[in-house]
């Protein structure tokens, strides 16, 4: 719409975003039902743990890192951008702040260790001979079943052949056994997102282990992209049946230690609030704490 336009016609308001689909919020309905209502439908508050924040500054400071000359890519540059990138981030958001009371001991503690997930990255590559075509990229694409999907790619590399690699840096404490099935779903839904945008079926998925240092590597194909892309649908339509009712329910599994809404679930005696309705205009969103697993 021209100015013009606008100008006859008032203030030109940003059209809502549709509901989406993002990774994290299909792995929580795989999960557990209610999870995903707790998040995307209550949005509730998570008091983000230490180690989900340390995931948040790591992922920064890769970033950040990438936007250094080839030659300063090294590890005591990581290192020095550390502190600052922390400071930046508890600034920028409050929750952050709260993490540590001034002056903790347990502050530098806590960023030795993430001193040493730095240091298992450049365990597993050379940053000086990466050229990454892009960092912290948000995607999106729609099916031809209409579902939306959205998600942030931690990097993206484009070999000069133009194959291209799907990087995800993963941070967390929790075993890899079970965070291995989930962050190969999270790939899946990228490789699948790149297909349809670019037309080309990325050559590989890369998943980045800091704490193990150890990398996991996946080549998609189209056949199964394919049939990813019918799960995709159902669990959409299957988030939407329950979204009409609000009937969510809890699946109790292993992974119930790591969740932060045990108190509010009936699985553990809990009562979760009255059920808010079917959000608009956005239940996919993903948020940083997200991208630090
Ligand atoms: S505690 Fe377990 S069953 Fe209950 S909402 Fe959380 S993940 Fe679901």
């Amino acid at each position: 719409m021209s100015e013009e336009a606008g100008a006859d016609q008032g203030p030109v308001v940003p059209a809502p975003r549709r509901p989406a689909l993002s990774p994290s919020r299909a792995g929580d309905f795989k999960q557990c039902p209610l999870l995903y209502r707790f998040r995307a439908v209550d949005r509730l508050p998570e008091q983000p743990s230490t180690a989900q924040v340390r995931g948040i500054v790591v992922h920064a400071v890769l970033e950040e890192l990438f936007g250094l000359p080839s030659a300063e890519r090294v590890p005591a540059r990581a290192h020095a951008l550390l502190a600052p990138v922390w400071a930046r981030l508890r600034a920028e958001r409050e929750e952050l702040a709260s993490l540590f009371p001034a002056g903790a001991d347990a502050e530098d503690a806590w960023l030795a260790t993430a001193a040493r997930l730095i240091d298992g990255y450049f365990t597993l590559e050379d940053p000086r001979r990466l050229d990454p075509e892009a960092r912290e990229l948000l995607v999106e694409t729609e099916l031809s079943s209409g579902v939306l999907l959205r998600g942030y790619v931690d990097r993206i590399d484009v070999a000069p052949t133009g194959e291209i690699r799907v990087v995800d840096y993963k941070t967390g404490t929790a075993p890899r056994e079970i965070g291995e099935a989930k962050a190969l779903f999270q790939m899946k839904f990228y490789a699948l997102v790149l297909w349809r945008l670019r037309g080309v079926v990325p050559r590989q998925l890369r998943l980045m282990y800091l704490a193990d240092r150890q990398s996991l590597t996946y080549t998609p194909d189209e056949a199964e992209l394919t049939r990813f892309e019918r799960t995709l649908d159902a669990v959409w339509q299957a988030i939407l049946r329950a979204g009409r009712t609000g009937d969510f329910r809890p699946n109790r599994s292993r992974l119930c230690d790591w969740c932060a809404h045990q108190a509010l679930c009936p699985a553990f005696g809990g009562t979760p609030p009255e059920y808010p309705g079917w959000p608009e205009p956005d239940a996919g969103e993903e948020t940083p704490l997200d991208r630090a697993d």
